[in-house]
């Protein structure tokens, strides 16, 4: 049984590409070890991956089987449409590069299927091959029409005979599975990405990771009565988040220290912008440690008092970094339904201890002025309580 994968962007990345489908090609078997799914190999081989599922050794009754028949059809479909990078996979069947071999194999594989109706869909990569894409979909068309008496519909069929001809092989399918898309994870670097127990940024979180960027977490907790369920509630975001992106690390970060000292010295109105900016100096550092390139974030742009324009300029003034707001341009109903489609959701509605929602003021500044927020800044001893809070975190990693 074999499988055929096929990414779309990274066909675009010139001189990167072998290293982009090196690294697919190495997520894809990490992701299959650890869901613990046995396969003979995954290679690369012209524009597209192969992966291989036992050895050739297969009885003849199991070969002809239909896929969605056979036991590894769901854990394979399941672990791979979490594989960022891919664009589409299918259950295929491979013969040689001949014209007799690839009749055979298309009636009997279409012999063991239910329908009336049906096209061919022939993709070339080897433009050596005597025939063109048109010709084979002709040739194939008419063989399946005589042999199995079957009418051609081009436009609504009920099955569509897919056949890729490759250099030294070629392939046959009925059904495309749709991936996830995006690039493969650790493509573009590390990013430190500020999660809280909320709805908002492990979506955030999830579209950076699809963009190959591997994500490294940082959270900060009130140390009051109940905040170990609240740390367990985040544990299990990260854990839904695992999904995606195997290895996660954590930095849980102590914050009442700061907030304290922020709400007896700070002027009540800019204390959520206060506290965000301690956050990103923070997170800062944890980049530098972390040889990260951005932050990000769960904001969405007017969503909350602290998420105005004014004010996400007063907060990102604090680091020099680029901020990464995947969902700013997104409204909460479209950020709650990709939330449930990646399984966090559940997970973040359930109530927990906000540490930003402690003394947070009744009235709010929608629009902080920065030479304000900072004259407020320079009144905390905001240095060592950043040096302090940084000591006493802790690092958690889920491998
Ligand atoms: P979320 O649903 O992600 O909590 P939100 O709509 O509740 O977002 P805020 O509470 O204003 O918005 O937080 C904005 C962003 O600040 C969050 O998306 C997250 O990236 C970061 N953040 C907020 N609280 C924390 C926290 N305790 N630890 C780490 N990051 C946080
Ligand atoms: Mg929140």
């Amino acid at each position: 049984m074999l499988i055929v994968c096929h990414y779309g962007e990274i066909a675009l990345k010139g001189d990167n590409r072998k290293f982009f489908e090196e690294k697919l090609v190495d997520n894809i078997k990490k992701s299959l070890q650890h869901n613990g799914i046995i396969f003979n190999y995954v290679k690369r081989i012209s524009g597209r991956i192969l992966i291989r599922l036992e050895s050739e050794g297969e009885s003849e009754g199991v070969k002809l089987l239909p896929f969605e028949l056979r036991k590894e059809f769901h854990s394979f479909q399941h672990v791979l449409q979490k594989v960022f990078g891919l664009s589409y996979f299918s259950f295929a069947w491979q013969c040689a590069l001949d014209l007799a071999a690839i009749k055979n194999k298309a009636i009997e594989i279409l012999k063991n299927e239910n329908f009336t109706s049906f096209k061919v869909e022939t993709k070339r990569s080897n433009k050596k091959f005597f025939l063109s894409s048109q010709q084979i979909n002709e040739q194939i068309g008419e063989i399946v029409m005589e042999g199995l008496n079957k009418k051609v519909n081009l436009h609504n069929p009920d099955i569509t005979l897919y056949i890729e001809i490759t250099d030294n092989q070629a392939f046959l399918y009925t059904k495309k599975i749709i991936g996830p898309g995006g690039l493969p994870l650790g493509v573009s670097g590390k990013a430190i990405s500020l999660i809280s127990g909320g709805i908002d940024s492990p979506v955030a979180s999830y579209l950076t990771m699809k963009r190959g960027v591997e994500n490294i977490f940082v959270h900060f907790f009130a140390t009051e009565r109940g905040y170990e369920q609240s740390l367990e509630k985040v544990r299990d975001i990260l854990r839904a988040l695992k999904n995606y992106q195997e290895k996660i690390k954590v930095y849980f970060v102590p914050f009442s220290d700061v907030q304290k000292a922020i709400v007896l010295q700070t002027r009540a109105d800019f204390r959520v912008v206060l506290y965000r900016r301690a956050m990103f100096l923070v997170a800062n550092e944890i980049a530098v440690q972390e040889k990260a390139k951005a932050l990000i974030t769960g904001e969405s742009v007017g969503q909350v008092a602290s998420q105005t324009l004014d004010n996400m300029l007063a907060i990102e003034e604090a680091v020099s970094l680029p901020v990464l707001r995947p969902i700013c341009g997104w409204d909460k109903q479209e950020i709650m339904d990709l939330a449930k489609k990646i399984g966090t959701y559940e997970i973040s509605i359930l109530p927990h201890l906000d540490c930003c929602s402690m003394f947070a003021p009744e009235h709010p500044a929608t629009k902080a002025n920065l030479a304000e927020v900072k004259t407020q800044e320079k009144k905390l001893k905001l240095k060592k309580l950043i040096k302090n809070a940084l000591k006493e975190c802790k690092v958690e990693k889920y491998e």
